[in-house]
């Protein structure tokens, strides 16, 4: 059957069993069972679950693939790992992370004040702080205060005035000094889509020559013994390790240099982020070139080749990959609530006494089409169709003619796909692209798949259910929002089929995998969706428990959140309510109460009466 690619993006979190996909873990609940459970529970709209089990297990993964690659190369340097913030801030994710990381004193990356506040007061003093990014006075300053705190916290600096800073504020805060890292700059990287993260031009890091510049600043300033790290981040979802591979030959060779310099103290290298997720869902669109094994292989034993080469100590080994670790935990679901061409039934035609003879011909077509003529018959419906439509242009046909022609269109190729799905599918997948349903879907991609709209990002799409029933249509998939950006086309080298489904009588929900890194904090309110409604599974081996329910804001909330007054609004509406000379006095105070129900509802559509 079809399995949606789950075999190539899955990586055995998920599995398809009878018709439904489940979490492979513990009783592997169906995920339209947790569905309905928190539905039933009146939230509507679409959901996105979170899966701790499946944040430790990447997490785990990273940690036990550098043991394992230490250990057969012998290497002598330590490993240790940062989750950089920027990739999901969101509580519920981040403290399953800082549990889940505890017994590897898994650390945090801050790149802003607001992050470094969530570090500091999120993990052990074991664990590594790093902060990344542009930096002023006061993120300085409450560095100093973490140090003080007794936290192992690395300051990177972007810049020679970021370290004059620090100098500044060390001599007047001697006692508790962070460690300093500094970024370089690669010249490996100068060409090619991460130019701007890596490359010698790029946004960020020191030069050579500033390297040079910062050790006698260092120097003279008493604080040589503070610089431990030096950092570089190539860029996010490297999908081919022959660009980390290019930048580790130039870091090490860095970092030997420096240590020879006189950089005594110098012992960690920070490699950033960039470790790929593969989103594929068909083999030909895999983009993801090696595994994290052989991403931990080739960094120990390059780092363990050049050092001792430059007969230097092996430096201790720094990650940041945040893509890798959180991607995987959110699911998100949403209902679809119409399907486009659904709408158009039998019932609605309404043929004339004479009709144009294209019409009439289509008519002939709807009621003769069979199993053996069905794919003639489709393509000469699509014509028909094609013609009735410029004829309509062109002041030929009237409005009803052309209703018609729409309905007797629909109906063939419903009643033709119904036909052929068995005999003749590879013929049908032909002509899908002129044939594809449009599937309503109750969410708001700018909100959930922000890097779909921006980045062309592919993220793995299939349905809850029906899974042990061919999906013959070709869908396209639209949002809520107004906007036309606000769709998922039918790609034929990414064909997504669905199931038809009439949904009078069932519910069918999609799910979105593969969303929990950068989706969720770079979601915008566009047409005013909020973050949907969230809730945690603990899965084990008897049943599965429903935590951290948060509701997707109330009306109120999100206008709140923009400024308005909501008292305001909330009373204007209440007055013109009362004086409106429209309105019969028994309905008066239950047009109020309906009001205020819903302001205080969450904003998406209410698919379920
Ligand atoms: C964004 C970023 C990361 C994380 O990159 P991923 O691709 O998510 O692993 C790590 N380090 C720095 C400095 C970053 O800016």
């Amino acid at each position: 059957m079809h399995n949606y690619g789950i075999d190539i993006w899955g990586d055995d979190n998920f599995i398809i069993e009878g018709s439904l996909v489940k979490v492979n873990d513990g009783c592997k609940p169906a995920l339209l069972s947790i569905v309905k459970e928190i539905r039933a529970q009146g939230k509507q709209g679409p959901l996105l679950l979170r899966f701790p089990h499946l944040i430790k297990k990447q997490i785990k993964n990273i940690f036990q693939n550098f043991h394992r690659a230490k250990e057969e190369l012998n290497y002598q340097g330590n490993f240790q790992a940062v989750f950089p913030l920027k990739v999901n801030q969101f509580p519920n994710f981040i403290e399953a992370l800082t549990e889940a990381g505890k017994a590897y004193d898994y650390g945090l990356e801050a790149g802003s004040k607001a992050e470094l506040l969530i570090a500091m007061s999120h993990i052990k003093n074991s664990a590594p702080i790093t902060v990344n990014g542009f930096k002023d006075r006061e993120i300085v300053e409450l560095g100093f205060i973490s140090a003080l705190m007794g936290q192992d916290i690395t300051l990177t600096i972007e810049g020679i005035n970021e370290l004059e800073t620090i100098i500044e504020v060390a001599t007047e805060q001697p006692n508790s000094i962070p460690y300093i890292g500094l970024r370089i700059k690669l010249h490996s990287l100068g060409v090619g889509v991460w130019a701007k993260s890596g490359g010698i031009n790029s946004k960020f890091g020191l030069t050579s020559t500033e390297l040079i510049k910062a050790i006698a600043l260092l120097k003279k300033s008493n604080l040589l013994d503070k610089f431990t790290m030096i950092h570089f981040h190539i860029g996010s979802q490297i999908t081919d390790i022959g660009y980390l591979k290019k930048a580790i030959r130039e870091a090490g060779n860095i970092y030997a240099d420096l240590v020879k310099l006189g950089a005594y103290n110098l012992n960690t290298i920070n490699l950033g982020g960039g470790l790929a997720v593969e989103y594929a869902q068909n083999s030909e669109s895999r983009k993801v070139k090696y595994s994290l094994s052989e991403y931990a292989n080739d960094i120990i034993f390059m780092l363990d080749t050049i050092t001792k080469s430059k007969k230097v100590k092996a430096p201790d080994i720094l990650i940041e990959s945040g893509r890798y670790a959180a991607a995987s935990h959110a699911v998100l679901i949403a209902p679809v609530f119409e399907l486009v061409s659904e709408g158009y039934l039998a019932s609605d035609l309404s043929l004339k006494e004479t009709n144009p003879p294209l019409i009439e011909e289509l008519n002939d077509l709807y009621k003769n089409i069979d199993s053996r003529n069905a794919l003639e018959y489709l393509h000469d419906a699509l014509d028909h169709l094609n013609s009735l439509l410029t004829l309509f242009d062109l002041g030929y046909i009237d409005l009803l003619d052309r209703s018609n022609s729409e309905v007797l269109g629909h109906l063939i190729i419903k009643k033709s796909i119904t036909l052929l799905q068995d005999q003749n599918y590879k013929e049908l997948l032909h002509i899908q692209n002129m044939i594809q349903e449009k599937y309503l879907i109750n969410f708001s991609m700018f909100q959930s798949m922000p890097d779909f709209w921006g980045l062309n990002q592919h993220f793995p799409i299939m349905p809850l259910s029906k899974l042990d029933i061919k999906p013959t249509r070709s869908a396209t998939l639209w949002d809520i929002t107004c906007d036309s950006d606000g769709e998922i086309s039918y790609d034929t080298k990414n064909p997504l089929f669905l199931h038809s489904i009439n949904l009078k009588n069932e519910e069918y929900f999609l799910g979105f995998f593969l969303v929990g890194a950068y989706q969720e904090v770079l979601g915008m309110n566009h047409n005013l969706f909020a973050h949907p409604t969230e809730a945690t599974i603990k899965i084990d081996n008897e049943q599965y428990f429903i935590e951290n329910i948060i509701e997707s804001p109330s009306i109120l909330d999100i206008l709140d959140n923009l400024n308005y007054d909501t008292l305001r609004i909330q009373k204007t509406v209440k007055d013109k309510i009362t004086s409106s000379q429209l309105i019969p006095d028994h309905l008066r105070s239950k047009t109020i109460d309906s009001i205020e129900i819903f302001l205080g509802e969450n904003g998406y559509l209410k698919t379920v009466k």
